[in-house]
């Protein structure tokens, strides 16, 4: 490789313009009652989304949820898919082990994966701190009589577990 190349190449590294987000889209779930207070879709730089963002109700505020899926193992058995809390095999009704899912670092259980996440804590606070003024300008929109909510399919999985 030529000296130059490379100069150029961390020149333009450190130069790099870091992500922004360009629009957050939300939509509030009505039910009250419900942890889950809204679906969110971010798009970043203006071209590319990710989907099913959730903004949760913790115990110290809100709080964002990146878009995760259930993990699964496979039955001792017949090899069927099961969740990690299923008790018997959704394929052949074997009793199925306890306990089978990871524990994290405060012992427990893992059963969800974030689909897309942050990879450091600048932009997940940037994210969190982007959708969360986004939801509060909804559900400020909300009060008014002639308020649309935004068109959005929701996702139809369980609230992740909360994470505080
Ligand atoms: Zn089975």
């Amino acid at each position: 490789m030529v000296k130059g190349s490379c100069f150029v190449g961390s020149r333009l590294l450190s130069e790099a313009k870091k992500m922004e987000i360009s629009e957050v889209r939300v939509k509030l779930v009505a039910n009250k009652d419900d942890r889950l207070k809204a679906f969110c879709s971010v798009t970043m730089d203006n071209e590319f989304v990710v989907r099913d963002i959730k903004v949760i109700e913790g115990t110290g505020g809100f709080f964002v949820a990146m878009p995760s899926r259930k993990m699964s193992d496979h039955c001792e058995k017949c090899g069927g898919k099961n969740h990690l809390r299923a008790k018997f095999c959704n394929n052949c009704g074997a009793s199925l082990p306890e306990n089978r899912a990871r524990k994290d670092i405060k012992g427990r259980m893992k059963l969800h994966a974030d689909i897309a996440h942050p990879i450091n804590a600048e932009c997940r606070r940037k994210i969190q701190e982007k959708v969360t003024a986004a939801f509060e300008e909804e559900v400020e929109k909300s009060k008014q009589p002639d308020y649309k909510p935004v068109e959005m399919d929701e996702p139809d999985d369980d609230i992740p577990e909360v994470i505080s």
